[in-house]
């Protein structure tokens, strides 16, 4: 008679591990701020600062770090939402330009054998057109208004 695995009292057997720690940090970030657009660029940032501290005439940087991620950390864990949003709107605000650029150009590559992205003269929105269909006269989905472009 074969005697088979039971494979019982393992760990990984049921449900997981990390569970009871789960619901401690579920319970602890109750009522607060967590994470948004600020705090995740805020850690990037940090992040850049950590790589360039490992070369040693750029080592003053960890200080830097260590400001961001005590800002990071004090921004998540604080219960004023209303402070916390004014920032987090600010910096979407300060910042539309660049991250428009990014989406643009990421369209751009994307789609890059089949659309071209133009930008509205009158409202400053972008949007797309057929490629290689030389000048064509096309109507802005925002501002309806009508312009010639070149594609
Ligand atoms: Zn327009």
């Amino acid at each position: 008679m074969a005697r088979g695995y039971q494979g019982s009292g393992s760990p990984f057997s049921g449900g997981s591990p990390f569970r009871g720690f789960q619901e401690k940090l579920a319970r602890m970030m109750q009522g607060r701020y967590g994470a948004d657009s600020l705090n995740r660029f805020l850690l990037g940032v940090a992040i850049v600062c950590i790589v360039l501290s490992l070369f040693p005439p750029l080592r003053f940087i960890s200080y830097a770090t260590t400001v961001l991620l005590i800002i990071c950390i004090a921004r998540m864990y604080s219960c004023n939402y209303t402070a916390r949003s004014r920032e987090n709107l600010a910096f979407l605000r300060i910042t539309t330009a660049p991250r428009q650029f990014i989406k643009i150009t990421r369209l751009r590559i994307r789609h890059r054998t089949t659309k071209c992205y133009k930008k509205c003269p009158f409202c400053k929105t972008y949007f797309s057109l057929p490629k290689g269909k030389g000048k064509v006269s096309a109507t802005c989905p925002s501002c309806h208004k009508k312009h010639t472009y070149r594609t």
